[in-house]
C-alpha cells in the first residue's frame, strides 16, 4: 500500500509568509490518497490538497479519454476536508469516474458539496463537472474490490465525522491504514486514564501499521489552565494533542504514527520543536522508540507492506 500527503494542514490553507515557513510540512487542507498493490486508488479528504494530486493524475492515467477510476472518502463535511474537490481537475473530464463516499453524516454529502458550488458561491456547478461523479453511503465493515476493506467508525468532532480505517491483503498479510481526522479525546486525559471514547478509538486502531490522526496542538495549547497559563482553551474544539494520540497508540499497539491537522498557527519550526517534545514524551512512556513517530509532511510517499 503506497501512502502520499498531499495536504496535511487542517482549518484553512496556510501559506508561508515572511518569517513564517510552512513549505516542509505543508500548507495544503487535509487530503491523503493511497494506492493499492494492484493500483486501485483511494483518496481520503478533498481538502486544498486535493488539487495538486489532480495535477499529477492527468500524468497517472486520468487525462482525457483515459477512463481513470477513484474513490473519495470523506471524513465530515467541513469545508477544509472539501474544500479542494472544485479544484480537482480531474473531475472535469467525462472519462473519468468518481465515487465519492463517506458514512452517514448530518447532511447527504452530496447536498453539502453541491451547495459549495451552486451560484453565486463558485461558477461551475457540481453537477456540470463533467466525470461520472457518483455518491454513496459506506456500510459497515465494507469490503472493496481487489482484497480491499473499508471499516469507519464515529470520531469526537463537532458535528458528524467519521474515522476509517482501510486494509489491504498482501502476500505479507494484512496491512493497515487508519485516517482519523478529525478528533478529539475524552476531556482532560492524564496518563492513561482512558475515556469511553478513547478505548472506542483504541479498539478501532488496534495494531495497525499506520495511524494519521488529528494532533493539532500542544497539550499547552489545549488547556492552558492546566498549566498555568493564560491563553484560549480549546477543550471542546474537536481537535486533539500529541500526548493523548501517544497514549492511545501505545495502548492499540500502533507501529507508526503520523501527526496531521497542523494548526494554521503552527509553522515548521515550531512543528519540529513540537515533533521533538512529543519523541520525549514517547521515550518517557515506554523507554525506547518502539513506536515510529512523525510529522505529517505534505510530498512525503511511504509504503506500507
Ligand atoms: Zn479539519
Ligand atoms: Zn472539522
Amino acid at each position: 500500500m503506497k501512502v502520499k500527503y498531499w495536504g496535511t494542514r487542517g482549518s484553512i490553507a496556510t501559506p508561508s509568509f515572511e518569517g513564517f515557513d510552512t513549505v516542509k510540512y505543508g500548507g495544503n487542507t487535509s487530503c491523503v490518497e493511497v494506492m493499492s498493490e494492484k493500483g486501485d486508488l483511494y483518496i481520503f479528504d478533498a481538502g486544498s490538497g486535493l488539487r495538486l494530486l489532480g495535477q499529477e493524475l492527468f500524468g497517472r492515467g486520468f487525462a482525457p479519454g483515459q477512463e481513470g477510476k477513484a474513490k473519495i472518502i470523506i471524513g465530515h463535511e467541513h469545508h477544509d476536508h472539501i474544500e479542494g474537490f472544485p479544484f480537482f481537475g480531474p473531475a472535469y473530464i467525462p472519462s473519468n469516474k468518481f465515487e465519492i463516499i463517506s458514512g452517514a453524516l448530518d447532511l447527504p454529502l452530496s447536498e453539502v458539496m453541491s451547495d459549495r458550488q451552486s451560484i453565486p458561491k463558485f461558477p461551475i456547478q457540481l453537477e456540470q463537472m463533467a466525470a461520472d461523479i457518483s455518491f454513496r453511503q459506506l456500510r459497515e465493515g465494507e469490503k472493496l474490490e481487489n482484497g480491499m476493506a473499508l471499516s469507519h467508525c464515529y470520531s469526537k468532532h463537532p458535528q458528524k465525522c467519521f474515522a476509517y480505517r482501510i486494509e489491504e491483503e498482501t502476500e505479507s498479510g494484512i496491512v493497515s491504514l487508519c485516517y482519523v481526522l478529525d478528533n478529539e479525546h475524552d476531556g482532560e486525559v492524564d496518563g492513561k486514564k482512558f475515556g469511553a471514547f478513547d478505548k472506542k478509538i483504541i479498539k478501532f486502531i488496534e495494531n495497525s501499521d499506520l495511524v494519521v490522526i488529528d494532533s493539532a496542538y500542544t497539550p499547552e495549547e489545549y488547556n492552558p489552565a492546566k498549566y498555568n497559563l493564560k491563553g484560549m482553551s480549546k477543550v471542546g474544539w474537536g481537535h486533539a494533542h500529541y500526548k493523548v494520540n501517544i497514549d492511545r497508540a501505545l495502548e492499540a499497539g500502533v507501529k507508526k504514527l503520523v501527526l496531521a491537522h497542523h494548526d494554521p498557527t503552527h509553522d515548521d519550526k515550531f512543528l519540529e520543536n513540537m515533533l521533538r517534545d512529543a519523541r520525549n514524551y514517547l521515550i518517557d512512556q515506554n523507554g525506547d522508540l518502539g513506536l515510529q513517530l512523525e510529522l505529517a509532511k505534505e510530498g512525503k510517499t511511504e509504503y506500507l507492506n
